[in-house]
């Protein structure tokens, strides 16, 4: 194309004007489903058309239909940090253009994956037993850690016979865990039905280890085959947190896989005060950290942990002959570690966020978060009209508008839907205990505590107009 360095600078320039005015966007853009795709054409050019009028077009009709996950004042979901040393290195690996799924497809990325995922490793705090790569999201990691579960209890067997003639394999986890999960579950043909939950007690709404055990004991006399563990670190809903070190000791008892879901809360481990909260993740035989939601690296960047890289592989190595490295039977190829073959150079925006910023800064947002969010919670909580539902955990934590109506559940819906439309924060529903909450995260990585605080006033003014 021509002029491509000219584009190449343009677009850069676009993405540094675009972080500057964030804040003066609303969070959620204010479209309409199909609004969007009625100013693009049905159909595609046949002739080239010029890049002037193309990039025209992006700045006119995309780009304000987007949500602004990079907005300072999005408290919704959970953050997805892009920070600007990742960016940079996006940059570059989108030059590039390369697929990192053996060794020899890029020596340079899988060594330098290495690295990251340990450098990762020593910062949370984990044994140099575990190795690890980076997948790109917790779903596939979940997912590879199932059929992990799921090829261990089977010796190695289900791959090929298929599940229709062995034992009914079972798995365990709270009814506080992620939908990737129950997804897993199915993808891997061990079946919904076969997906236990686990009780949850205490403050930390997590998994009960006295329940675990009877379900387990009752699995067995029933004639099912127990096959794996999956706890959770800072649950999607409110945080919810197992005991991890309780499960894992279960786990072993029973020779059962152990995986961890710390997609969002295992980014904190990195600042060791915090770490008690997944002690035994340690004992576990993989965890899975999304690097791309609370430490600076933009999706995809899910770091999976494992004890045991060769069930693994095992599980997941296919070896055509198109695939074989010859001569190169020592070097590590990243695509038998997970699902898809193709991968993008994921490890240059981990290894660039903690160069560029270092684990201390890294330590200062996440601090900074916890200690913002617990300042709103206590600020609401002293607020007549409102009640705190969950209790902060971490960064996040869930309250509730309270008024004479007698249906709480559609006026704190309709609350969420008045203050997102409002656009100057953003913010997600969930329910505990069957009844509507409202979450509220810290994460995003250029956020100010003047950008959480302003948010009390985003709440309450609009609440009163309810
Ligand atoms: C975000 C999240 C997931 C899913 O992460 P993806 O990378 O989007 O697949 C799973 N578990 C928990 C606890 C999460 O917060």
């Amino acid at each position: 194309m021509e002029d491509f360095r000219k584009w190449v600078v343009r677009a850069a320039e676009w993405g540094v004007d675009y972080r500057a005015r964030l804040r003066e966007l609303p969070v959620r853009p204010p479209v309409q489903p199909g609004e969007i795709a009625a100013k693009i054409a049905p159909s595609p050019p046949e002739a080239p058309e010029p890049f002037e009028k193309v990039f025209a077009d992006f700045e006119r009709d995309i780009a304000p239909g987007m949500t602004h996950w990079q907005h300072p004042r999005f408290f919704a979901y959970f953050p997805s940090n892009s920070a600007p040393a990742s960016l940079i290195a996006e940059h570059l690996v989108n030059a590039i253009g390369a697929v990192c799924m053996l060794w020899q497809t890029s020596p340079a990325a899988t060594e330098l994956e290495t690295r990251a995922v340990d450098w990762l490793r020593q910062a949370f705090g984990l044994p140099d037993s575990f190795q690890g790569c980076i997948q790109d999201t917790a779903s596939t990691a979940t997912l590879a850690a199932v059929l992990v579960m799921r090829e261990r209890a089977l010796d190695f067997t289900g791959n090929q016979t298929g599940l229709s003639n062995t034992p009914r394999l079972r798995i365990y986890c709270s009814a506080e865990a992620h939908s990737s999960i129950d997804r897993a579950i199915w993808f891997s043909g061990i079946g919904a039905d076969n997906l236990v939950r686990i009780p949850i007690k205490g403050p930390l709404r997590g998994a009960d280890p006295d329940a675990l055990r009877s379900l387990i004991a009752e699995d067995i006399a029933a004639g099912f085959k127990p096959a794996g563990v999956i706890a959770n670190v800072g649950a999607t809903g409110v945080g919810a947190t197992d005991p991890v070190a309780e499960l894992a000791a279960i786990a072993r008892e029973h020779d059962l896989y152990l995986h961890v879901d710390a997609a969002w809360a295992g980014s904190a481990m990195i600042c060791p005060e915090l770490r008690h909260l997944w002690a035994g993740a340690e004992h576990a035989d993989s965890i899975v950290v999304n690097a791309h939601k609370w430490l600076g690296a933009q999706t995809h960047c899910s770091a999976h942990f494992v004890r045991d890289p060769a069930s693994l592989t095992r599980t997941l190595a296919a070896k055509p002959d198109y695939l074989h490295t010859l001569g190169l039977s020592e070097v590590v190829n990243y695509s038998e570690w997970g699902v898809p073959l193709g991968r993008q150079f994921r490890a240059l925006k981990l290894w660039f966020v903690l160069r560029a910023y270092g684990l201390e800064g890294l330590r200062t947002m996440i601090r900074n978060h916890i200690t913002w969010s617990r300042a709103l919670c206590e600020k609401l909580r002293a607020t007549p009209s409102f009640e705190i539902v969950t209790e902060p955990a971490y960064s996040l934590f869930s309250f509730r508008y309270i008024n004479a109506s007698t249906d709480l559940d559609t006026l704190n819906l309709q609350l969420v839907e008045t203050i997102n439309a409002d656009g100057r924060i953003y913010l997600t529903q969930t329910r505990v205990d069957g009844r509507v909450a409202i979450r509220f995260q810290v994460g995003q990585f250029e956020c100010t505590e003047a950008d959480v605080m302003s948010a009390y006033d985003v709440i309450t003014e609009i609440s009163e107009q309810l």
